[in-house]
């Protein structure tokens, strides 16, 4: 719309520059035409002067003005398109004047040139600077009879000249009145396009452009820009009971709730079915997270009919902040951190705001300067990973957020309990080195590719050996594919041989396999990837942490996850 809009624009900014460039030749032809036809005279010294008094600004004047109106669009025209068309209207009020002066006083036809920069003005600038310009133009005329006939009794050109002054009036006026509310038409249009029909927020394009310019105006002023995300939870199971017209309901009152609690200047957006974001300019992580905390509780406070019968008893949202520069560096990095942070609320109990953490950022501040760079490039390692295999980045988080839960239970040392989690985060890193398609393949893996699939803890060792400072994450992620009972790969070790942080990361890993949606099975609930977890305690896993995991996922995932209702977030 904004392009329409300045299309349009530049084409009236055009038609209305040829316009008056044809004026300015008029002038030319009126000012020859004069001086010509007194030809014998025009070397006389007096009307030489004034030749040269009004062709030479004149041409400067057409030269200027070609430059500036075909030059292209951009913000220094813009800082100064006000002041430029003063300054073209005053020029062309005086040439105007200086003709009508020259050519007649209050007996020249030419005191309908005004028109030109009336009907300009008006069309450019609209109505208030229309009629001031045709204002001032009829009190020149009118002037004018007064100074040349000042005693008369009745002037009779001041007569003829109200008539064109009410021309004058009278053509700024209903032009621009048309000029102003055709701006407000298009204002409305543009609004509508904006705005999302059912619940009258922002809709998600209006808010992607925003945020740009929001990010770019915390750069400029240095100030940080929050964001919060928010999705309803159950909110399919809403509707799949009640119908999408109560489901709508929901969807309009939560967004009057957002749009309600939100400060001025604040931008609320649905920025996709039943997701909603904020933006928060010059707002920082700590005001965020306590707004997020004021929305969630008046959306969990607040009384839907039937939802009783939802999963909590309850509607309500889980959310996710994130904020630039400190934990995003860009527009599109704000939006991804805050939706991961979503996720995280999601996953570990809906109903909750959490804050984006990066756990890059956080093993780059616990490690040598020199390293720094390297763990850098583990990212990127990562992202490569993810893109071969989509299953990968889901895991990854998730196994992330069981190892700190579990690293809870277990009370482990702070310095194990960072390595156990650096190691989640990194374990699948050696993947790089394995095919795409052994890594998505559905069918049973063939020996050979199952050779090379067995490679990646050996290959995710190697990688982050050559990082000093991860040195004590090594042994996970070589071990992280062993069996309690020796049958596992690469090295077969067997019970206590296997580091105890690996035997962690074992468990964590395989529960979350089993109860993802992974390429060759579909996922298992998590009473069934509980039971598989008792099954295999003794054999494939230590037993001890089997108890201490499955403790973890009764407690703090599957039962305050309301009502024991099993988890329909994963994958
Ligand atoms: P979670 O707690 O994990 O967020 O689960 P969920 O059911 O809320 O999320 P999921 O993404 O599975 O489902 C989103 C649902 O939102 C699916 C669809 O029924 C509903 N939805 C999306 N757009 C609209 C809409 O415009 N109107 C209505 N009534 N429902 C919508
Ligand atoms: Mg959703
Ligand atoms: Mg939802």
């Amino acid at each position: 719309m904004k392009k329409i809009i300045n299309n349009k624009q530049k084409q009236i900014n055009d038609i209305v520059s040829v316009v008056k460039l044809s004026t300015l030749l008029l002038i030319g032809i009126i000012l020859s035409k004069t001086f010509v036809k007194n030809n014998s005279a025009i070397w006389e010294s007096s009307t030489f002067y004034i030749l040269i008094i009004l062709f030479i600004p004149l041409m400067l004047f057409v030269l200027v003005y070609l430059a500036w109106s075909f030059s292209v669009e951009n913000k220094i025209k813009n800082k100064y398109r006000n002041i430029f068309n003063i300054i073209e209207i005053n020029f062309f009020l005086i040439v105007f004047s200086a003709i009508i002066w020259v050519c007649g006083v209050n007996g020249s036809q030419y005191k309908i040139l005004y028109l030109f920069i009336i009907i300009t003005t008006t069309i450019q600038y609209g109505m208030k600077r229309g009629l001031i310009v045709s204002i001032i133009s009829s009190l020149i005329i009118l002037g004018m009879d007064i100074m040349v006939v000042p005693n008369a009794y009745l002037n009779d050109f001041f007569q003829d000249d109200l008539i064109l002054v009410g021309i004058f009036i009278l053509t700024a006026w209903p032009l621009g009145f048309y000029v102003k509310i055709e701006g407000e038409h298009i204002k409305r249009l543009e609004e509508q396009i904006n705005i999302d029909g059912l619940t009258e927020l922002y809709n998600h394009r209006y808010f992607c452009d925003t945020l740009i310019e929001k990010v770019k105006a915390g750069e400029r002023n240095n100030k940080p820009v929050s964001m919060i995300f928010i999705d309803i939870d159950y909110f399919k199971q809403y509707n799949d009971t009640y119908g999408h017209q109560k489901g709508d309901y929901v969807l309009r009152k939560v967004a009057e709730i957002i749009k309600g609690n939100i400060r001025e200047g604040d931008l609320s957006a649905r920025y996709g079915g039943e997701e909603f974001a904020v933006i928060l300019p010059d707002t920082n992580e700590k005001e965020a997270l306590n707004l997020a905390e004021h929305l969630r509780e008046r959306i969990e406070n607040t009384y839907f009919e039937g939802e009783d019968s939802q999963p909590n008893g309850k509607i309500t949202a889980s959310m996710g902040v994130s904020v630039y520069p400190d934990k995003a560096k860009d527009d599109i990095e704000l939006i991804k951190s805050a939706d991961d942070a979503l996720y995280r609320a999601k996953f570990i109990n809906k109903n909750k705001v959490e804050s984006y953490t990066s756990i890059l950022d956080e093993i780059k501040s616990n490690i040598d300067e020199k390293d720094v760079e390297l763990v850098t490039s583990i990212k990127t390692l990562i992202s490569v990973i993810n893109a071969k295999d989509k299953y990968t980045y889901g895991h990854v988080e998730r196994v992330v957020i069981y190892s700190r839960l579990i690293a809870e239970k277990l009370q482990l040392s702070k310095r194990n309990k960072e390595i156990l989690i650096y190691g989640a985060y990194m374990h699948d890193i050696g993947k790089i080195n394995t095919r795409k398609e052994v890594l998505v393949k559905k069918m049973k893996l063939t020996d050979e590719e199952w050779e090379e699939l067995k490679q990646h803890p050996a290959n995710g060792a190697e990688i982050i050996k050559s990082v000093e400072s991860l040195k004590e994450i090594t042994p996970l992620i070589i071990s992280h594919h062993e069996r309690y009972d020796g049958k596992g790969y690469p090295n077969r070790l067997k019970g206590d041989e296997i580091p105890f942080l690996a035997r962690i990361l074992t468990v964590v890993d395989s529960f979350d396999a089993m109860t993802s949606n992974r390429p060759y099975n579909t996922r298992k609930s998590y009473e069934d990837g509980i039971q598989e977890l008792e099954r295999c305690s003794g054999t494939q896993f230590d037993p001890e942490i089997v108890k201490a995991f499955v403790e973890v996922v009764r407690n703090d995932i599957e039962v305050s996850d309301l009502n024991g209702m099993n988890r329909k977030y994963a994958n």
